[in-house]
């Protein structure tokens, strides 16, 4: 028996079988620098799918930190803390002037879950709209609202789906105009539909790049519209920040930045700390101190001294690395790159995506039907080749890639030639 298939049959022991797990043949990576993870047989994988390293594995001055601060003191929040205040103003001072106070969690799930709290608590409502392909995390209530992964649970009573416009299946001849009325309008039917059933809306909680959604070019007025008619009901706006923030979208730090709308309430989480658990929800102070008066809110390991450390480091590292501008600088050599793909290989129905966050959209050539299989193989085929990421959308068929923001031109130009050579190969 390979080391690799004893690992598994321990994993499925111990774990059980469905934990989820990449690839055919799966991974055991023992090691990580920068862009780059490395397997037990001492293999270099390019990682082109984890956006949780964002400054890079291992990054020194992270570790660094991390290791300080550990070593010096880790308590929790009931007692005062310079340098978890410092991280705070810091990171509020990143949005729009009303996103001036944060909540601190371990997760993106418990943000999201504490926004749903809070956006209930300040508008007294119930409803929840949400993307018919998102998800926002795995507690009872988000775990309920997933359509995009099975759920096991009901879709609850209080919640609607709406679909979000994908300009590619759902265009049509339209404009963006158009396009952007005929799906807000599915927003007020969900508004309408709850309030006929006597629920009246709180939030609408919407990923700003859609990830889950499969990276749908956006739609200018879309949110927009969207997030007025849900304010006009009387609901908040919860903007879900756990995959698109930190830069990752190469405009800016935020990827709802790209919308003309201020969200009531920014989730974020997955980058924030560089790995270790740190994740958090931002809103108006003047929420937070209300909801504080009657809502008890703690949380044992959330902004810890460690936490602190790491979060602070993340924001270092992006600031003197530059990488926010990296981000636009080699998303846009990697889009490029992917567009001539597409010229190439017919397989590619078209590009997605900005900064260091990339979709490429497969259909078979024959009949344009979502290549939801030639997918897969592709994903394991570029592992195969040195390189990994991942797939993702409504119809599996678009690969996903999110690499640490350290990404650099070669490392894009490894990627586009490995890409090309699977792709000739299929
Ligand atoms: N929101 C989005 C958009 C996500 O993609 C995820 C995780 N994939 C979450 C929330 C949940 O975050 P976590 O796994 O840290 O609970």
């Amino acid at each position: 028996m390979s080391n690799l298939d004893e690992l598994l049959r321990r994993r499925h022991r111990v774990l059980g079988r469905n934990s989820p797990l990449f690839y055919d043949e799966p991974l055991n990576l023992v090691r990580g620098e920068g862009v780059w993870v490395y397997d037990a047989l001492g293999r270099a994988y390019l990682d082109v799918y984890n956006n949780v390293p964002c400054v890079g594995h291992c990054h020194p001055h992270v570790v660094e930190a991390v290791a300080r601060q550990t070593a010096t003191l880790n308590l929790h929040t009931r007692y005062l803390d310079e340098n978890l205040l410092a991280y705070a103003e810091r990171l509020t001072a990143s949005f729009d002037e009303s996103l001036n106070a944060i909540m601190l969690t371990c997760s993106g799930t418990e943000a999201n879950e504490l926004a749903l709290r809070l956006a209930r608590f300040v508008t007294g409502a119930e409803g929840i709209i949400v993307s018919d392909n998102s998800y926002h995390g795995n507690s009872t209530i988000l775990a309920a609202l997933t359509s995009c992964f099975p759920a096991g649970e009901p879709f609850p009573a209080h919640a609607r789906a709406v679909r979000v416009p994908d300009p590619t299946y759902d265009r049509q001849g339209r404009t963006d105009e158009e396009l952007a009325a005929v799906y807000a309008r599915q927003v007020q039917e969900a508004v309408d539909s709850l309030q006929a059933a006597g629920i009246k809306v709180a939030a609408l909680l919407f990923d700003s790049f859609f990830a889950n959604e499969g990276l749908p070019d956006r739609v200018p007025g879309y949110v927009e519209q969207a997030v007025k008619i849900v304010r006009r009901a009387g609901g908040v706006f919860i903007c879900d920040e756990v995959q698109s923030g930190f830069g990752r979208t190469g405009d800016a730090m935020w990827g709802h930045r790209r919308t003309g709308v201020t969200p009531d309430i920014v989730t974020m989480g997955k980058p924030m700390g560089n790995g270790y658990p740190v994740a958090g929800m931002v809103t108006r102070r003047d929420w937070i101190d209300r909801f504080g008066l009657t809502s008890h809110y703690f949380n044992t390991f959330a902004g810890n001294a460690v936490a602190a450390a790491a979060g602070a480091a993340v924001l270092d590292v992006i600031e003197r690395q530059e990488l926010l501008s990296n981000s636009r600088r080699v998303g846009a050599h990697v889009r490029a790159g992917l567009e001539k793909l597409a010229t190439k290989h017919p397989i590619i129905a078209g590009v997605r995506g900005r900064g260091l966050f990339f979709g490429v959209e497969l259909v078979r050539p024959a009949d344009r039907a979502p290549a939801a299989d030639e997918t897969k193989r592709i994903v394991n085929r570029m592992r195969d080749g040195g390189v990994l990421l991942s797939r993702t959308g409504r119809y599996n068929n678009v690969l996903k890639m999110r690499p640490p923001l350290v990404f650099s031109v070669d490392n894009a130009d490894q990627l586009l030639s490995v890409m090309d050579d699977v792709l000739r190969s299929l």
